[in-house]
């Protein structure tokens, strides 16, 4: 099992092996790695994964996709390192991604247990562990750059805190993050982690980031952010995970997944589940007011638009970084007409699947549906799961049951993925609810963070350079 990868720009198609992605991120001709081949599993292995602890699981599913670059031995030892009952407290029976039956097959999985209460912690941690071990196999150090909107920020500096191999800069928006969020990322700037804040939205954060990393100078620095191929192949057990937790005993029949989407990292991992086997009938894309990847699912037009601030705001993209991968899946694994396809919507901001021969509906006809959720919508929501069932949900999970309402079925059980903690969005679910959620003990009082945690910066390259400089 070769578990090679290759760039979804990269003509001569050149493999790379999974340690080599996870240092880069980014691919050096502006590609991202995604596998050449997607392996497979068959029905007795399935069953076999259905009675695993969520660590082995973690480790079968993962391992697929890391071939022989990291021994077996070593990935269950980084996987315990990542899930320990200290980083997910509240974690009952090694289940770190427990879901929660609402209604007879309605669903929420909880997947933001973790240390930052996101649901990118469960692929972070991991991420951590796998860079520390692959730089101190190899005498390394690593400079990285990464840009949030809000949840990766935390989780990506919570996942390599005090790893002294790493240095871990990161970008966040002046505006649109949480006061929570920007706390949880205040609190960890120090030794290794430097927060810069940058004067505009998370958009600008990703050009700075495109732009610093076509730069020689700066070719070298590591992407811990949604697009790193680490992240997205730690999340592919989210949906065995769930899958086999809704499924109980009727192993085999499909069920539907709900995924509040934003740079199209999750929902992917799904896609790649469902490839590998995992008997997954709709892939449902949520958005909220951005709805590009609505539109592309509804029309098979891709338009990159402006990013409005909304109060679901780890979601608030104006385009999907993480959809060139199925865009490279879509058009055959032709790495050529991938590289058009992006650098038509660079240049015109659109892009058809028609102008590439492909139907306009593909997407739907491949098993994804999408839906789009509004600021009062997700109130509705909110309340709708409080008034009938006691639950308090976040935002970003609140447009997941907003458009998994909208499409459940007789007879196919639906799960909503639960991406944050409501904790982390008081205003949205006092505006809601009339109340702030209860915080953990852990959470208390952490607004108390200073100002100088942030080193605040306009969105221009040089500055972004020039700071780098300086604390290298
Ligand atoms: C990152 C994030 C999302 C979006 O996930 P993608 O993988 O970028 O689609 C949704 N909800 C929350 C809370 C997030 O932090």
């Amino acid at each position: 099992m070769s578990a090679e990868l290759v760039s979804t720009r990269d003509g001569e198609e050149a493999k790379v092996k999974y340690t080599e992605a996870l240092l880069a991120g980014l691919a050096p001709d502006g590609g991202l790695f995604t596998p050449y081949e997607i392996p497979t599993i068959d029905r007795q292995t399935l069953y076999r994964l259905s009675k695993m602890t969520y660590i082995d699981l973690f480790v079968a599913v993962k391992s697929l996709f890391v071939g022989r670059t990291i021994t077996i031995a070593d990935q269950k030892l980084m996987a315990e390192a990542a899930f320990t009952q200290d980083k997910f407290p509240g974690v009952i029976d090694g289940n770190f991604m427990p879901v929660n039956e609402l209604e007879p097959g309605f669903f929420i999985q909880d997947l933001s247990r973790g240390p930052t209460a996101a649901f990118k912690d469960a692929a972070l941690q991991p991420l951590g562990q796998e860079l520390n071990h692959v730089l101190n196999s190899n005498g390394n150090s690593l400079r990285m750059l990464g840009a949030t909107s809000g949840d990766t920020g935390s989780a990506a500096e919570a996942a390599v805190k005090g790893l002294a191999a790493i240095k871990l800069f990161m970008l966040s928006p002046a505006e649109g993050m949480s006061e929570f969020q920007r706390a949880q990322m205040g609190m960890l700037s120090g030794d290794n982690i430097h927060n810069i804040s940058v004067l505009g939205r998370f958009d600008d954060c990703q050009d700075l980031v495109k732009e610093l990393k076509s730069d020689p100078e700066f070719a070298d620095l590591g992407a811990v952010n949604s697009i790193n191929w680490g992240r997205i192949s730690s999340q592919i057990s989210y949906y065995f995970s769930g899958y086999f937790q809704a499924i109980g005993e009727k192993l085999g029949d499909p069920v539907d997944f709900v995924v509040p989407t934003g740079n199209f990292g999750n929902i992917l991992a799904g896609y790649f589940a469902r490839e590998m086997g995992l008997p997954i009938r709709k892939l449902i894309v949520a958005t909220n007011e951005n709805n590009v990847m609505d539109d592309v699912i509804q029309k098979g037009v891709y338009m990159s638009r402006e990013a409005k601030i909304t109060s679901s705001p780890s979601m608030d993209i104006s385009k999907s970084s993480n959809f060139e991968r199925l865009v490279y899946y879509l058009l055959g694994g032709d790495p050529m007409a991938t590289a058009k396809y992006m650098r038509s919507f660079d240049s015109r901001g659109t892009v058809s699947f028609s102008d590439f021969g492909l139907p306009g509906d593909i997407m739907k006809q491949i098993d994804f549906d999408s839906g789009s959720s509004s600021h009062q919508s997700r109130l509705d929501n909110i309340r709708w799961a409080y008034n009938k069932h006691r639950t308090v949900i976040d935002p970003h999970t609140a447009d997941a049951v907003a458009v998994a309402r909208r499409f459940r079925t007789q007879g196919v059980p639906i799960v909503c993925m639960s991406t944050a903690h409501p904790v982390k969005f008081e205003d949205t679910i006092k505006e809601a609810l009339g109340f702030v959620p209860i915080r953990e003990e852990r959470f208390e009082g952490i607004e108390g963070y200073t100002e100088d945690a942030f080193t605040v910066i306009q969105p221009e390259v040089e500055a972004l350079k020039n700071y780098i400089r300086a604390n290298s």
